[in-house]
Order: C-alpha cells, then sequence, then structure tokens
C-alpha cells in the first residue's frame, strides 16, 4: 500500500477512524527515498540522524540545531544551516529534506482574507485560510481532506472521500502560511531556546503580537473532524506550541468540534487548547437533522463534556458556534433554549452565531439580519456574549464551510442519496 489511506462514506463515526497515514515510521514516505523532517519531533529527528550513521551525542545536538532552524527560523534549506558544519550540510541534504504542502492556488480576496488550495503528495486537496484582522491574524487549518460527518449544511460533508492529513501535512500550512506571509525572523542565528514551561505560563497572551507578527492565532476550523484525527492533531499542535519553534501559546489556539465526546476530556488533558463546539440546535430533532453525529452523541452529553472540559473558566470559555439557518434554528425559542441550556450546565460559555454560507445545492437558506440580531439580542440580554461572525473572504470561497474543491460539485439528487447513506451509518 502506499501512503494514500482512502476511506469510502459511510465510514465508521467511532474515534479514530482512519490509522495513522504516518504510523510505520512516523515519517511521510517520498519517492526518492529522502525523509522529510516536517512533522517529527526533536526525538524522532535525533533517532533518525543516529540511524544514518552520527554517535548518539552528536546525533542528538544536530536534532535540536535542526529543529531550531525548520520551526524557529523555517529554513529548507540545509545550506543556510550555518551553525552546523560545512561538511554536515551535504551528508544532511542527501539523505533528508524540509518539505511544504504543495500549493495548487493561492487566492487573495479584496478585504484581506488570503486561501490556499494545497495538494498532499499522493495528490488529495485540501485548503488553509488566513484571515487577518485589526488586532489578530488568524489561520484556520484543515485536519482532513474531507469529513467522515455529513452536517448538513457543510460542503465539506459532502466530499466522498477521507484521508487524515500527517503531522507533517497539518504543521506545514503553519509553515507554509509563514513563509507566504514573509514573518520568520531574520539575521544572525538565534540560540535562545524556550521551553514548554513557557507556554504554562497565564501571563503569555499577547506576547506573540509584541514584535508585530500577522500570524497570531491558529482555528482548527478547516476541513475535517480534528478530534478524529486526534494524534496526528495533538502531535502537530504540539509542534507549534514547541517554545523552540513556532512557540504560539495554546490560548492563541482553538480546536473547533461537531461534538466527538469521548475524546473532548483527552482534547483537553494532552492538547490543553481552547475548544470551540459546533453546537447549531438545542433540540434533538433539529440537531439529529443538522449535526448528524449528535444521533450517536447527544446534546446533553456533549455539554456536560464542555462543563467538565479542563481548563475552561470564565477566563477561558468555550464557544458555542451557531450557524444561523432560516426557520430551521433561528426561532426566539431557540435562542432561550439555547440560554437555558449553558446556564443549566454552567458553562462558561461564548456564542458565536455564524450567517449560514450558502453553497450550490445547499438544502438551506440563511436567516435573515433581523432574525440574526433578535437571535443574538436574547442570548446578549441573559448576560451571554453572542457576536455575529462577519462573513470573510466571500469573493474567493473562503468562508465557513466552502472549503471544499471545485472538481467535487455534485447535483441535489447526489447530495440527497449521500446525506441518506451517512445517516444509515449513522444508524
Ligand atoms: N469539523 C469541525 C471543524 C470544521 S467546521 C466542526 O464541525 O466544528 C468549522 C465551522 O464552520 C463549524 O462550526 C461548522 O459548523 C461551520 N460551517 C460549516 N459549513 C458552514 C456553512 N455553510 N456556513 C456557515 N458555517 C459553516
Ligand atoms: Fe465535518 Fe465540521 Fe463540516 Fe460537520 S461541519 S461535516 S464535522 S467539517
Amino acid at each position: 500500500m502506499s501512503d494514500t489511506n482512502l476511506m469510502p462514506i459511510p465510514g465508521l463515526i467511532d474515534p479514530v477512524p482512519v490509522p495513522r497515514a504516518d504510523v510505520v515510521a512516523g515519517v511521510t514516505p517520498r519517492e526518492d527515498g529522502k525523509i522529510d523532517l516536517i512533522g517529527l519531533p526533536r526525538k524522532r529527528i535525533a533517532e533518525l540522524f543516529e540511524a544514518a550513521g552520527l554517535d548518539a551525542r552528536q546525533a542528538k545536538l544536530r536534532a535540536k540545531q535542526v529543529f531550531h532552524w525548520l520551526y524557529h527560523r523555517g529554513v529548507t534549506d540545509f545550506a543556510e544551516m550555518t551553525d552546523i558544519a560545512k561538511a554536515m550540510r551535504p551528508w544532511l541534504s542527501d539523505r533528508f529534506v524540509v518539505g511544504r504542502p504543495e500549493i495548487v492556488e493561492a487566492q487573495h480576496s479584496t478585504d484581506g482574507t488570503r486561501k490556499w488550495l494545497l495538494r498532499t503528495p499522493d495528490a488529495h486537496d485540501f485548503e488553509m485560510v488566513f484571515i487577518p484582522d485589526a488586532d489578530r491574524g488568524t489561520l484556520c487549518v484543515s485536519s482532513q481532506v474531507g469529513c467522515t460527518l455529513n452536517c448538513r449544511f457543510c460542503h465539506t460533508g459532502t466530499m466522498r472521500l477521507v484521508r487524515n492529513l500527517t503531522v507533517g501535512e497539518i504543521v506545514g500550512q503553519v509553515m507554509l502560511a509563514r513563509d507566504a506571509l514573509g514573518e520568520w525572523p531574520k539575521g544572525v542565528a538565534d540560540t535562545k531556546i524556550g521551553t514548554m514551561a513557557d507556554l504554562d505560563d497565564d501571563e503569555d497572551e499577547g506576547s506573540y503580537t509584541s514584535d508585530g507578527r500577522l500570524l497570531t492565532n491558529i482555528v482548527m476550523m478547516g476541513m475535517g473532524e480534528p478530534l478524529y484525527n486526534f494524534d496526528n492533531v495533538r502531535d502537530a499542535l504540539k509542534l507549534v506550541m514547541d517554545g523552540d519553534g513556532l512557540a504560539l501559546s495554546k490560548r492563541r489556539i482553538t480546536l473547533s468540534t461537531s461534538g466527538v465526546v469521548p475524546k473532548i476530556a483527552q482534547c483537553g488533558e494532552e492538547i490543553g487548547v481552547n475548544l470551540a463546539v459546533s453546537l447549531h440546535a438545542v433540540t434533538k430533532d433539529i440537531r439529529d437533522e443538522i449535526v448528524p453525529i449528535n444521533r450517536k452523541y447527544g446534546i446533553e452529553e456533549l455539554l456536560q463534556a464542555c462543563a467538565d472540559y479542563p481548563g475552561a473558566s470564565n477566563a477561558r470559555r468555550i464557544t458555542f458556534e451557531y450557524v444561523m439557518l432560516k426557520d430551521k434554528n433561528d426561532s426566539d425559542d431557540d435562542a432561550r433554549e439555547l440560554v437555558r441550556l449553558l446556564k443549566h450546565y454552567k458553562l462558561p460559555a461564548k456564542v458565536n452565531l455564524i450567517p449560514f454560507n450558502p453553497w450550490p445545492g445547499a438544502p438551506y437558506e440563511c436567516s435573515t439580519p433581523e432574525r440574526v440580531r433578535r437571535f443574538s439580542d436574547i442570548v446578549f440580554e441573559a448576560g451571554i456574549s453572542a457576536p455575529v461572525r462577519t462573513p470573510r473572504g466571500r469573493d474567493i470561497d473562503a468562508a465557513c464551510g466552502q472549503l471544499k474543491t471545485a472538481a467535487e460539485k455534485k447535483s441535489r439528487a447526489e447530495l440527497d442519496r449521500l446525506y441518506e447513506d451517512k445517516q444509515a451509518a449513522l444508524g
């Protein structure tokens, strides 16, 4: 078998349904036999250097240096690693490479939003989006090609084939964005080595912007369900948070899930990033219809898991995403029930109201602006923040739920069949 790991839909919906594509050696296979170091932890890099002939001490030292060049400086050419002996550099480039996902297309919206269509070595397309704001720049990262789930309003959910992205493909998106934004530190080798302990410091929020960087936040809200690719997402985010590398604070990273309840606690314990939950409905009937994973893990179970989420507090609230669908989930009663539920579970919550982004053949319409405002007011009046998310990058199809390649257009009849298939798989 190649490294391709496609999963037909309907598929299993238990956590981690697809084995890690890179599980054999922790390495993404390449045709030229070289090993791509992106995505590997320092320890693994040291093991590979040792296996290639360095003694253990050398291997450990070189791994530390190379890791710093890779993740802190963004260098992709061993020749530029100036604190490594000149003779050593070709030795490295004969055996290893520092990869990036292939860019198929890069688009720039009139509002500053940027979208990239990327391709895996085995020719699967996925997307990432960068959204600049006045005080922050957010990169929306994909975790899978497609999604095994099939939320009825989501374009990604209509993709038939799914493959987990590898650790390198996930962290590679962040590296690529840094490349495109020209945000790697320049100048002489910077030897300051941070530690993970730095990241545990509650005071560290904001330090990342002090040097004027554009990319300040990451949201796992691109294609795919991150908690169904848990190990790779965790390992990739650990690299993003590593103090000697990209050094992004966990407080600036948000993972969005449609509600994979058994993985939520583990997410808090092992990754520790902010949690966003795609709630979208407050009654069983409606959530069963629009977010079908609800048939497996219901609203009460989900909200209890949120209430128990390690690290959640009033200072670090959980975001509840709520897509506004006309005459489906947008009534005053829905808003009041949302408030009741959030209060009942004593959730440190904020609500993010997302105007539905229509796509060709979508079975819903967006609520009217008046309805969205009224819904927002009801939640606000109950003391819960409920801003309406402004759609960004609509001219380049970069907005929520649009992340899907054009090659996959389907007819309404096909969409209905797919929906029925996935519903049947959920039992
Ligand atoms: N699978 C994860 C993360 C990716 S989806 C999840 O479902 O949470 C990121 C967000 O975009 C989710 O809240 C999702 O419900 C929302 N979304 C998907 N399609 C959308 C659409 N057409 N319009 C508005 N929001 C959408
Ligand atoms: Fe998958 Fe999230 Fe889209 Fe649902 S909303 S189909 S979980 S990507």
